[in-house]
């Protein structure tokens, strides 16, 4: 829709810790109304009141055993309906006038995937009269309107998303993300303490950090501000700015070979012992894999020793092991593999820097802080702007210190 008024947009949006109980919706209103004050149209995207969402989860898995996932996303939206209606009721009371806004009223459009969906579209030509008029729209994040007029949900940690698609279907100014650290680190500050702030970060970065496991914002909703150049502000709500600010590399002038590390635990690695070692194996194996949904990250393959056989490394997703070692039994007999071995008790740590398409040596530094801990490197994967490692789990801490330490970011 064309920007009939004049003021400049911006949208807010406040994580679950910033809205985990009333005082705290109560505190953080306070950013929205200094928007409004100063003179700017604000549209604010709620997540569920912290810890809502697991117990949603939770009890969806004490209803059933497998479950219908339109049900699921039906049930695990509703934490951020009764926060968009809490906050709108703490803006008023605050003297701001303010409704809420629930994904279906919107609507925010979104493929049928449930669970995991993405959005197709947000119509904003209501919402954007409304908050011409002087309401602020509190948005319920996370949720969508699927195409056959069913609740969706966007994945764990989607109302980030929500905000940056509503931020480029608003034409916004810009998009704020207000949570319960102060910016984007070089590493999780939950676990390193000599964890630094980052005054900027490249979108590309960013988008690696993401997906690597660093939570502070959902990697869909860094793609989509990559893509459609939205600016991006990560901020504190308790402390104020300056926060973290996304921005391309071209506008980056203070390289770093590595801004961050990252790390997750949300894969688990499968081996198949003694796999016969002829063409086509690996199509044989990843192939039924990839029909039954299974993504497959990392992969290695050890030298074969007698020219016959060989182990077969790979990581899944956590939740996608016993379905991995199902589809693999049943290859059993045309692979020859002796077994198939899964172990959960891994994490992934990756170093992530532009600065690495550069600089020659960075993987090597990567290689020797985790021999010098004698820690053991179980698969290696590598791309132009990042280095993961998959390691026994219990080191987690031990190497993501290590290595911040030796590629210099740790703060002073
Ligand atoms: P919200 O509820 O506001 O969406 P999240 O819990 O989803 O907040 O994300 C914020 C959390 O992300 C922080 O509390 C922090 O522990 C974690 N985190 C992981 N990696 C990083 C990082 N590199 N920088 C900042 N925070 C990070
Ligand atoms: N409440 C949802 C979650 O916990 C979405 C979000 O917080 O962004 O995953
Ligand atoms: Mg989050």
């Amino acid at each position: 829709m064309a920007r009939i008024a004049q003021k400049s947009r911006i949208v807010q949006k406040f994580g679950g810790t910033s809205v985990g109980d009333i005082g705290r919706i109560k505190r953080v209103v306070s950013h929205v109304k200094n928007a409004v004050d100063a003179g700017h149209e604000v549209a604010v995207v709620v997540s569920a009141m912290a810890g809502v969402t697991d117990d949603l989860v939770a009890t969806v898995g004490q209803a059933a055993d497998e479950w219908d996932s339109s049900e699921y996303d039906s049930v695990v939206s509703c934490g951020e309906q009764i926060c968009s209606g809490l906050f709108a009721l703490a803006l008023q009371q605050a003297g701001v006038p303010a409704r809420s806004w629930l994904a279906w009223q919107v609507p925010v459009r979104t493929d049928g995937v449930h669970g995991k969906a993405r959005i197709q579209s947000i119509e904003t030509d209501i919402l954007a009269e409304s908050m011409a008029q002087g309401q602020v729209a509190v948005v319920a994040g996370f949720q969508g309107l699927g195409p056959t007029g069913r609740v969706t949900t966007l994945g764990r940690g989607g109302s980030d998303t929500t905000a940056v698609a509503l931020a480029t279907a608003l034409d916004a100014d810009r998009c704020e993300i207000f949570t319960d650290v102060d910016g984007v680190y070089t590493a999780d500050p939950r676990i390193v303490a000599k964890a630094r702030k980052l005054d900027k970060i490249t979108y590309e970065e960013m988008l690696e950090m993401a997906s690597l496991g660093a939570k502070v914002l959902q990697t869909r909703a860094v793609e989509l501000a990559m893509k459609y150049h939205v600016p991006v502000h990560v901020l504190s709500s308790f402390r104020g700015p300056p926060g973290t600010l996304l921005i391309d590399e071209d506008d980056f002038v203070e390289q770093h070979v590595v801004s961050g590390i990252a790390y997750s635990r949300d894969e688990a690695q499968i081996t198949l012992v003694s796999v016969l070692d002829k063409p086509g194996i690996a199509a044989a194996v990843f192939g039924p894999l990839a029909e039954a949904n299974v993504n497959v990250d990392m992969i290695v393959q050890n030298v074969s020793e007698d020219g016959a056989n060989t182990d077969l490394t790979f990581t899944v997703g956590k939740a996608d092991v016993d379905r991995a070692v199902g589809v693999l039994r049943t290859l059993r007999d045309a692979l020859h593999f002796r077994d198939v071995v899964p172990d959960s008790n891994v994490v992934k740590i990756s170093v992530i820097g532009v600065g690495m398409r550069s600089h020659a040596g960075v993987a090597n530094r990567m290689f020797q802080t985790l021999a010098d801990k004698s820690i053991n490197i179980k698969v290696i994967a590598t791309s132009e702007i990042k280095i993961s490692v998959l390691i026994a789990e219990e080191y987690c801490e031990l190497a993501l210190r290590a290595l911040h330490t030796a590629y210099g970011l740790d703060s002073a």
